[in-house]
C-alpha cells in the first residue's frame, strides 16, 4: 500500500517559485490500477516522480506499506527503486542496438542475478505482452506499440511492486494505444500488478480502478470506479 500526506513540491527557478504540487494525499491499495489525469502542467508527472522516489518532495511524505520513505538513505532509496519499482516511458527507452530479448534481460543483468534466470523470465515476459514471436527483433524493427511492449517487459523483470507509467501511449496511434492499454490491464487482472498510470486520454478511465483528477498541483477529485 501506497500512503501519501500533504505533499508539496515547489520548484525553485531563480526568483520564480513553481508550486507544482499543493498539498497531495491519498492511498493507493495493492493490486489497484490507478490513473493520473488532468490538464498540461496540472503536476501529474511531477507527482508520479515523487511516487516513484526519482524526486524528493519539498514537504509532506510518501509511505509504503506504512514505511517512510523520507527516512531511507541515498542508497537505500536507490535499492528500493530497483526491487520495488518499474517505470515506462513516454519515448519507451530502448537501446536500438540491443533485441527486444537483449532490452528486457539488461535490468536483470544490472542486479547481478544468473543469466539462464533472467533469460527465462525475460522471455516469458515478453510472451505476456505478446511478443513471443519478436524477442530477437532490434527496435527499429518493431512498431511503436510493440516497442512500448518491449518497455512494459523490461519494466516487469524485477518483478516490482509497483510499475509507473507516464503517458506511455501518448506517441502512438490509437490501435496501438488501445493495445498497450489492454496489455496493463492483463498484467493488472492476472500478475495482480500495482499499476500508476498518468494520461491525458479521457477514455482510459474505463481500464482504471480509480482516478485521480489533479488541477494547478491539488487532488480535485478522486474517482473510483464502481
Ligand atoms: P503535467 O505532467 O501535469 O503536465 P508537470 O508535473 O510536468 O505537469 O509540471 C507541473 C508544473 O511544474 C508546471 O508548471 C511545470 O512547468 C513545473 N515544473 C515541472 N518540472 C519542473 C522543473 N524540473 N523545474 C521547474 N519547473 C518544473
Ligand atoms: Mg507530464
Amino acid at each position: 500500500m501506497i500512503r501519501v500526506e500533504n505533499l508539496y513540491k515547489t520548484f525553485v527557478m531563480g526568483e520564480v517559485q513553481v508550486h507544482a504540487l499543493r498539498g497531495v494525499s491519498f492511498e493507493i491499495a495493492d493490486g489497484e490500477f490507478v490513473g493520473i489525469m488532468g490538464k498540461s502542467g496540472s503536476g501529474k508527472s511531477t507527482l508520479l516522480r515523487q511516487l516513484g522516489l526519482i524526486d524528493e518532495p519539498t514537504k509532506g511524505e510518501i509511505f509504503y506499506d506504512d514505511k517512510p520513505t523520507h527516512e531511507l538513505s541515498l542508497r537505500e532509496r536507490s535499492h528500493f527503486r530497483l526491487t520495488y519499482l518499474g517505470y515506462i516511458f513516454q519515448e519507451f527507452a530502448l537501446i536500438p542496438e540491443l533485441t527486444a530479448l537483449e532490452n528486457v534481460m539488461l535490468p536483470g543483468m544490472m542486479k547481478g542475478e544468473k543469466r539462464e534466470d533472467y533469460e527465462r523470465r525475460a522471455t516469458e515476459l515478453l510472451e505476456i505482452v505478446d511478443l513471443g514471436d519478436r524477442i530477437h527483433h532490434r527496435p527499429k524493427q518493431l512498431s511503436g506499440g510493440q516497442q512500448q511492449r518491449v518497455a512494459i517487459a523490461r519494466s516487469l523483470i524485477n518483478t516490482p511492486k509497483v510499475l509507473f507509467a507516464d503517458e506511455p501511449t501518448a506517441s502512438l496511434d490509437s490501435t496501438s494505444s488501445k493495445i498497450v492499454m489492454e496489455t496493463f490491464q492483463k498484467l493488472n487482472k492476472e500478475l495482480k500488478q500495482t499499476i500508476i498510470l498518468v494520461t491525458h486520454e479521457p477514455d482510459d478511465e474505463r481500464y482504471l480502478h480509480k482516478t485521480l483528477w489533479m488541477k494547478d498541483g491539488k487532488l480535485i477529485h478522486h474517482k473510483t470506479a464502481i
